[in-house]
């Protein structure tokens, strides 16, 4: 894949907010995102944002109402625009600002080709062993925001198979040293204290 000169040379300080859907992650996010000196980057919300006149909307589509990851070329090559977007018109600045990536990288592959260019800091694992609990979450969600996706039980369980699958062994990728998990089905705001007790050691060490 063809990245440019000055994206191979960039490394971004990062945290990622992972886990399955339904447990939280964009909740936090959006808290997090509004603080300064943290960038957040949902990159579902990245494709929501695309036209379905556009080829990659098309394709975002077709995938996610199967409960399907996007191939991984077009996602990487569509974060990489955002970011270097927002570099620019400066709502990111990269040797200032903790970039907090929300549901990228989703896969190993992922991960290995962001390698060089994240400085993965912390992994938060959002956990919640009550199933039920993620997938009444999902379908509230799915109104609320009008999301075709979490509307149907097939299309949840297809999301949850693959986060099994597909996203999980992204967590040895990082390896347990950087992995904080942290019980979701905790208010949002004791998961929110969780996380800012962590990131205000690490912010400590930098
Ligand atoms: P959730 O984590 O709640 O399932 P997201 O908004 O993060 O939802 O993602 C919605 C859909 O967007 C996913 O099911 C997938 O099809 C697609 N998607 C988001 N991020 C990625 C990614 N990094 N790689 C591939 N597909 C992705």
């Amino acid at each position: 894949m063809q990245r440019t000169e000055k994206s191979k040379h960039v490394r971004y300080r990062t945290v990622l907010l992972f886990g399955a859907p339904g447990s939280g992650k964009g909740t936090q996010g959006k808290i997090l995102g509004s603080v300064p000196g943290l960038f957040h980057f949902a990159c579902g919300d990245a494709f929501r944002n695309l036209r379905i006149t556009d080829p990659l909307g098309r394709l975002f589509i077709e995938y996610s109402s199967k409960g399907e990851l996007v191939p991984d070329e077009p996602t990487i090559d569509l974060w990489q625009r955002n970011i270097e977007g927002s570099t620019l018109n400066h709502s990111f600045d990269p040797k200032q600002d903790t970039l907090v990536l929300d549901g990228i990288p989703r896969n190993v592959q992922q991960a290995k080709i962001l390698r060089d260019t994240l400085d993965v800091k912390a992994v938060f694992h959002l956990t919640c062993p009550d199933m039920t609990k993620m997938i009444e979450r999902l379908q509230r969600r799915a109104l609320r925001e009008n999301r075709l996706d979490d509307a149907n039980l097939d299309i949840i369980r297809q999301r949850l198979e693959t986060y099994d699958r597909e996203t999980k062994p992204v967590l040895d990728f990082y390896g347990p040293k950087i992995v904080h998990t942290i019980d979701s089905s905790q208010t949002p705001l004791n998961v929110l204290r969780n996380i800012l007790e962590i990131l205000s050691k690490l912010q400590a060490k930098a």
